[in-house]
């Protein structure tokens, strides 16, 4: 089985061309979503109880929500505006809400979990949570400027807890404070994790482990409409990938990063999660067949 844990939130979105407001959002949201394509995940995550019918609706319809708890409170929020480009995002505000003191409980039928995703949250509890499961084979994280900033020590210690990372270029160089990427996966794997993803927005990304450098390309997009969410939903079909192989040698984290590429490229073409809601498991099928025949050569 594989568990995400992580943020659900309301996200105030501003894209050039549309704002959106709070709208459904958060790290695990878009991961566990994305990884629903490959197996049926349990999401682990706290809301308040302003968090509308309709998004829980639309969590249930794609996730297993034994571990989804509602406190009395605000659900987490995130505010962020994408310049012209929609390459470059600012956070405006990160409200923790009822994240803030959450002492999450792992459901009994979830610690038997073979696959575990650490999405972007509290690192100190992403680390705690981690030693409630049972028997894990292959677990991962990720993390956002803003717990770096806050917790910075926090997130190395998470770090020695994974298999694996999955981290932005520009917040690797802010965690690792080494400006090349090759000097920052390794200073993560010296931390303890044995695979390091440093994703490069519509670049793709590089995927270390030993001395080995797997460099993936995005899949090319001529329009984008927003941005949020791709760094989730290519960690998401990542692990929900090797989830449904039930491996994790290097050879299908290879294939697990390529359809991180193409669920990413997937995000972005429509608003907030919308793009991720109304996707097929053929549309899947017939990029990622694409992408193939795209990096052949
Ligand atoms: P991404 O675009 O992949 O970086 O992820 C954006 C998502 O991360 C948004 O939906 C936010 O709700 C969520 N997010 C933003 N900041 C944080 C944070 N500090 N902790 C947890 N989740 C966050």
């Amino acid at each position: 089985m594989l568990t995400v844990f992580g943020s659900t939130a309301l996200d105030t979105i501003r894209t050039p061309k549309k704002v959106l407001k709070d709208v459904l959002g958060g790290a695990a949201t878009f991961a566990a979503i994305s990884a629903s394509f490959f197996v049926k995940p349990g999401l682990i995550a706290v809301v308040g109880n302003d968090f509308p019918k309709k998004y829980h609706n639309i969590l249930k319809k794609h996730l297993d929500l034994k571990g989804l708890s509602v406190l009395d409170g605000k659900t987490f929020r995130y505010d962020g505006s994408y310049d012209k480009t929609l390459s470059v995002r600012k956070t405006l505000k990160t409200e923790l809400n009822v994240l803030a003191d959450f002492k999450p409980n792992v459901p009994d039928e979830y610690k038997k979990s073979d696959f575990v995703y650490l999405a972007n949250n509290d690192p100190e509890q992403n680390a705690k949570i981690i030693k409630e499961f049972d028997d894990v084979k292959f677990s991962m994280c990720d993390t956002i400027e803003f717990w770096i900033a806050t917790k910075r020590n926090a997130v190395i210690k998470m770090i020695k807890s994974v298999d694996a990372v999955v981290i932005n270029d520009e917040e690797a160089k802010l965690l690792t404070k080494e400006e090349n990427l090759i000097k920052c996966a390794k200073k993560m794997m010296d931390w303890g994790a044995t695979y390091i993803v440093i994703k490069k927005g519509e670049h793709g990304s590089l995927l270390f482990h030993e001395d080995i450098i797997f460099p993936s390309v995005g899949f090319s997009l001529e329009s984008i409409l927003d941005p949020t969410g791709a760094g989730d939903s290519f960690a998401g079909a990542m692990i929900g990938y090797l989830a449904s192989k039930k491996k994790t040698n290097f050879s299908e984290i290879k294939n697990s990063v390529t359809y991180g590429n193409v669920m990413g490229s997937f995000a972005v073409e429509k608003y907030g999660i919308d793009a991720l809601t109304t996707l097929k498991r053929s549309d899947i099928i017939k990029r990622h067949k694409q992408y193939e025949k795209m990096v052949r050569f």
